[in-house]
């Protein structure tokens, strides 16, 4: 062996050390795989060897406040398939696609397909799922799977909203508690070898879903579809392009019913419904259509603002209920003249009350010039009309205002009688609910509680900051029943129950367009608020002044839902002849003496048979006959 020159040494001293350093870089690389990245290729080969089913939880029902179900989950099945354990594919997809009314070849695309597992059907009913069960097709898995329904279609779809294909919430109080409804997945974990068959004799392991939470919500669905009902018939009869009532508990801001008309159904949300305005792509039609006018639009209050004007005015002493005013069908503010709306009429001379009853313009630009832009600005803000009410529903607009330095004498004018701003519905009625609960702001909502098994959880709201004091909102809800007793709001009048509440007949701009919403805000009882309600319709045909169009409309709501409230009616001397009478006992008396007793009474008789003796009676002895109902009396 030679010895090595001086030049070859160096060369396998430099050799040695690029060894040393290959294997340190190796060394390195193995320790990198086997930490950081290595988590991932680990993962890969997991991946190879199982195959996930995953197992949908249970969704967790939304309710009324009663526990009536308003959105539910059945049980579906999600049909799929392994193509590794399929024997024939073309008979595979044919019965596949006969059984689920799918397309052949596009079955047969899935069937082909070299992965693991491939869907074929989801959402598949139960009889349809036993029926390829039976068939005993190698490779066709049938997996439970859930379906959202909606028992109640198309009530109060714009609040509820619906799920999209993977149960997940897209509108409504759906998407605003998906993270609750929605609970978590479970898995079915199946290993297999690397071409995709299940290796046997290996326990399948189960990871068990997690079920979602319940919603119990403050919606009473009784409420709910009788106001639906109402604003259904109302907007048909008026021509109207749209209509929405809100039922509220002016207390806590509880909301009985939000019921927008037209709607959609629930368990088909992409169908569009007739009654939309079926211009521009299918895309905006379904936008528009899932829309809630209470919380997603704006618009100008108009005259149902003065009920804040008179708040701010009677709060800060710039008015007091018996000062007088002068109408003279208008007023002139920095070189322009406002109308009155009575105009060319005027309203004369009248107290502030009055002028409350009569919707008068002009008293409303004196109470606000009183109060000056800064102080009527303040109170905009106390009232939160810059802010969204906070209700627990997604996509809710806010308020559309003047800056304060841009509050100039003929804005505060306009400002005054509710228009040159724009708020939501349900901004407006949040505003008058605290005007006449006391003088505290609510936050108006929808979930009440969340159940999860046995465990209930119920959600608080907090008391609200005080706006105005108690005694101003004492004065506001008498001088607002007596629009009702007195004035603009007598349409609304029920004998027996005292009913507070504003008119009003916005236009909607640009103005001078003829178009206009009508609308009426009230509540009752007049002296301890238990329910308030905002009937607006948008762009009624023929009459369209608030009174005169929402007002009968209201009446007919409050009529329905107080007693539904148990809010019992309660009738004062003028109101005697209203009052229900409880109907005596006939049964055995002489024909003709139950008639003459009953004509004395002013009760309508109709007398069935011609028998000498009363045998039988409707209504039964004890029990209430209403003032325009009749009584019975059977005769043998
Ligand atoms: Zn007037």
């Amino acid at each position: 062996m030679s010895r090595l020159s001086t030049s070859a040494k160096r060369r396998v001293f430099f050799m040695n050390i690029c060894v040393v350093l290959l294997i340190f870089f190796m060394l390195f690389r193995v320790g990198w795989l086997m930490s950081s990245a290595g988590g991932d290729f680990v993962k890969m080969a997991h991946d190879q060897q199982t195959r996930d089913r995953l197992i949908s939880p249970r969704r967790g029902n939304i309710t009324d406040r009663n526990g009536e179900i308003i959105a539910g989950t059945q049980t579906a099945y999600a049909i799929s398939v392994i193509h590794a354990q399929i024997k024939d594919e073309e008979k595979t997809a044919a019965a596949l696609a006969q059984t689920l009314q799918l397309d052949y070849a596009e079955v047969l695309k899935k069937v082909q397909k070299r992965v693991a597992l491939v869907r074929i059907k989801d959402k598949t009913d139960a009889a349809t799922a036993e029926k390829i069960r039976a068939m005993q097709l190698d490779g066709v898995m049938i997996d439970e799977d859930i379906k959202r329904v909606y028992p109640y279609n198309e009530t109060a779809a714009q609040v509820i909203g619906f799920v999209g294909k993977d149960n997940q919430g897209i509108t409504g109080l759906e998407a605003r508690y998906d993270s609750i409804l929605k609970g978590e997945k479970g898995r079915i974990l199946t290993y297999t070898k690397a071409n995709g068959t299940e290796i046997p004799n290996l326990p399948q392991q189960r990871e068990a879903p997690v079920d979602g939470g319940e919603l119990v919500t403050t919606i009473d669905i009784n409420i709910q579809r009788y106001a639906e009902q109402l604003i259904k018939n109302t907007v048909d009869v008026k021509q109207a392009k749209s209509g929405l009532i809100i039922v509220m508990d002016p207390q806590n801001g509880e909301i009985y019913a939000m019921a927008n008309y037209p709607s959609f159904d629930l368990n088909k949300p992409y169908e569009i419904t007739p009654a939309f305005e079926q211009s521009g792509s299918k895309n905006d039609i379904l936008n528009r259509m899932w829309r809630n006018f209470a919380i997603n639009d704006t618009y100008e209050p108009g005259s149902t603002f003065k009920v804040i004007t008179s708040a701010a005015g009677l709060e800060e002493g710039a008015v007091k209920p018996n000062d007088t005013f002068e109408c003279n069908a208008g007023r002139n503010v920095a070189d322009r003249r406002i109308k009155c709306w009575r105009a060319p009429r005027s309203h004369g001379t009248q107290t502030f009350v009055q002028g409350v009853q009569n919707s008068c313009n002009p008293v409303f630009i004196d109470v606000a010039a009183r109060l000056g832009g800064e102080k009527f600005y303040d109170y905009m803000i106390k009232y939160g009309f810059n802010k969204k009410t906070g209700v627990d529903l997604p996509g809710e607009a806010v308020g559309i205002m003047h800056k304060r330095d841009k509050i100039g004498p003929l804005e505060l004018a306009v400002m005054s009688f509710g228009q040159g701003f724009q708020i939501t519905p349900l901004q407006l009625i949040s505003a008058v609910a605290a005007t006449v609960n006391g003088g505290v702001r609510i936050t108006p909502h929808f979930a009440k509680s969340i159940k999860y098994g046995e465990k209930t959880n119920d959600l608080v709201y907090g008391s609200g900051e005080r706006i105005i004091s108690k005694k101003t909102s004492d004065t506001m809800r008498e001088i607002l029943e007596s629009v009702v007793s007195e004035g603009t709001g007598s349409k609304t009048y029920i004998p027996g129950y005292r009913i507070g509440g504003k008119t009003a007949t916005s236009q909607k701009l640009p103005r001078g367009s003829g178009k206009y919403i009508a609308s009426f805000c009230a509540f009752a009882p007049a002296e301890d608020p238990k329910a308030i309600a905002l009937v607006l319709i948008n762009e009624p045909q023929g009459v369209y002044y608030g009174g005169q169009v929402a007002g009968p409309v209201m009446q007919q709501l409050m009529g329905n839902i107080l007693p539904y409230l148990g809010i019992k009616a309660q009738y004062n001397e003028k109101e005697k002849e209203f009052a229900p009478l409880t109907a005596e006992n006939y049964v055995g008396m002489k024909t003709n003496d139950a008639k003459q007793r009953l004509e004395k009474l002013k009760i309508i008789t109709e007398i069935v048979g011609n028998g000498e003796n009363v045998t039988k009676q409707l209504p039964a002895p004890g029990e209430l006959i209403n003032a325009e109902s009749k009584i019975i009396l059977y005769t043998k």
